[in-house]
């Protein structure tokens, strides 16, 4: 069976990155999201093992030092990873296999899988990036400027991705990435 294709999607907290990608696998048969380590507390409605896998500062501290990660960063105050076994697992199974990440997390990527295809979500502007932020009503304001101030640095680097999307229209924005998936997973699907 031929190895599947690793794909990073990166953008903005509030560029909406988890609803285009939780559309992206119902569209995509073969795809498989992984799920991050973090050591940020659970959101509402956050499970463990689903949305993320909690984790406290000594355990990821562990899965660095046991060379379990594929790439990890901090982001705000907390790490994040991507555990590398499940990964390598679901791509040796021929998967498309998404990562959502921020832009530290993209580059090692790049570094260590060259050959992965690097998604950029943008938001249609800074002003609707703030609204969603604030819409959400989980945060705090602290965590909102944290939040712009980050993005204002993801965005400097989205034209060293392959591909940028906007989610202005999401169905249209959708409707982008599930083609673009598709074709590169075309070239390798058996
Ligand atoms: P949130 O706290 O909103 O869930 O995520 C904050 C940021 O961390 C987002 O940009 C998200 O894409 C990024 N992120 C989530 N998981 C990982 C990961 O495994 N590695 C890296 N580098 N970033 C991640």
């Amino acid at each position: 069976m031929r190895r599947g294709n690793l794909f990073v999607i990166s953008g903005p907290s509030g560029a909406g990155k988890g609803t285009l990608v939780a559309r992206l696998v119902q569209a995509v048969p073969d795809a498989w999201v992984s799920v991050s380590a973090t050591t940020r507390s659970p959101r509402a409605g956050e499970v463990d093992g689903v949305h993320y896998q909690f984790k406290t500062k000594e355990q990821f501290q562990q899965l660095i030092d046991s060379d379990g990660l594929l790439e990890w960063a901090v982001y705000g105050s907390n790490h994040y990873g991507t555990p590398k076994a499940s990964v390598q697992e679901h791509m040796a199974a021929g998967q498309q296999v998404i990562l959502e990440i921020d832009v530290q997390g993209a580059f090692q990527i790049r570094e260590k899988v060259p050959e992965a295809h690097l998604i950029f979500i943008e938001p249609p502007s800074m002003k609707v990036l703030e609204q969603r932020l604030r819409g959400r009503d989980t945060e705090t304001e602290e965590v909102i400027q944290q939040r712009l101030a980050a993005a204002r640095v993801e965005l400097s680097r989205k034209m060293e991705y392959d591909i940028q999307l906007v989610n202005d229209n999401l169905d249209e924005a959708v409707s982008q990435l599930v083609s673009y998936v598709n074709e590169q997973a075309e070239k390798t699907r058996g």
